[in-house]
């Protein structure tokens, strides 16, 4: 793509996504609140904004890639946020996982300053956006989804349209939600299997020959059993995605209970202090658990 291209947010997946498109040739100029990150991809052809507006300023599509709802808010409505500089003939894509209520007031903000305005939330992992394998979930105006489609297929494997915003945050909550929950349980199954002096590694040789065979729980599975959690996929932004997702399961009085049991296992890990390391830590939440109802 010959316009440019600017990316707000360098976190473990701004940067990786970063990396990815300018491999690919992009013309990308990058802004993070903590300059200094900005730094590594300039000798990989990166420019750097001082502020978002800049960046807005400069390019044609931004992409945003932010921890949160709370950021995602900021760097659009605060000063030299992307809303002094975004007009007609610019689109602004949020890559970040946030509610649909967050998705929406970008997207009225956005369109009433001219601008277009996709949601485009991602599932995957820092090695699948350096990879360039992300699924993309994009819900908004269809036209810049179109436009803005080949930065998708740099980034992902897949990309679906979902249809009007809030869709794709609603989407990417749900697989949030159902991944916490597995997670959660399966990490039960690797104390149970222990505990009942079985080879917990057998289980994960057993399920990966069966009808519920899953990378993800091969992967987190071999975390759990050797107690080494990276911080690729941080506790913390899972534990978000559990409390979002809860949060529309009770807009649309859903019952989520099993949902519930394993937000309370993610909450008890970060009060343990896992937060900053990767989500299959919730497995010593459930160790911590088992043990606390031994002694009662
Ligand atoms: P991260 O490493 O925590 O990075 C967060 C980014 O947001 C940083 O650039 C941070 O800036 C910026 N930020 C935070 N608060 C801000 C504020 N108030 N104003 C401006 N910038 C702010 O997060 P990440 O892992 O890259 O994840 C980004 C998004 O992708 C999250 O919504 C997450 O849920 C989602 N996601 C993550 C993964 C994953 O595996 N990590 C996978 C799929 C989706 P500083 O550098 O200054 O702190």
């Amino acid at each position: 793509m010959e316009e440019e291209i600017g990316l707000l947010g360098l976190g473990i997946m701004g940067m990786a996504m970063s990396r990815t498109l300018l491999r690919h040739g992009a013309n990308l100029t990058v802004w993070n609140r903590t300059p200094s990150k900005c730094e590594q991809l300039v000798e990989y052809g990166a420019s750097v904004a001082e502020t978002a507006a800049a960046v807005v300023k400069k390019c044609k599509y931004t992409i945003a890639m932010l921890s949160d709802p709370s950021a995602a808010l900021s760097v659009v409505f605060d000063k030299d946020g992307v809303l002094e500089q975004i007009c007609k003939g610019k689109g602004y894509i949020d890559m970040s996982t946030v509610d649909a209520d967050t998705s929406s007031k970008i997207s009225e903000a956005i369109t009433s300053k001219g601008g277009s305005f996709l949601e485009a939330p991602v599932s995957g992992s820092r090695k699948l956006a350096q990879d360039g394998e992300l699924v993309i979930l994009a819900a908004g105006v269809k036209a810049l989804y179109e436009e803005a489609h080949c930065l998708f297929d740099i980034m992902g494997k897949k990309t679906f349209f979902l249809g009007h915003v809030g869709n794709g945050a609603k989407m990417k909550l749900l697989v949030n939600m159902l991944m916490g929950s597995v997670l959660a349980a399966f990490s039960e199954g690797v104390l149970l299997a222990e505990k009942s002096e079985l080879d917990p590694q057998s289980i994960l040789n057993a399920l990966d020959r069966g009808g519920f065979a899953n990378p993800l729980l091969l992967t987190k599975g071999i975390s759990m059993i050797e107690s080494c959690y990276s911080h690729a996929c941080p506790l913390e932004q899972q534990l978000k995605d559990m409390r979002l997702s809860l949060a529309l399961g009770n807009e649309k009085a859903v019952s989520m209970e099993v949902a519930a049991a394993a937000n309370d296992a993610f909450e008890e890990a970060s009060i343990m202090g896992f937060g900053g390391y990767d989500f299959s830590a919730v497995h010593e939440a459930v160790k911590d658990l088992s043990i606390r109802r031994r002694i009662d």
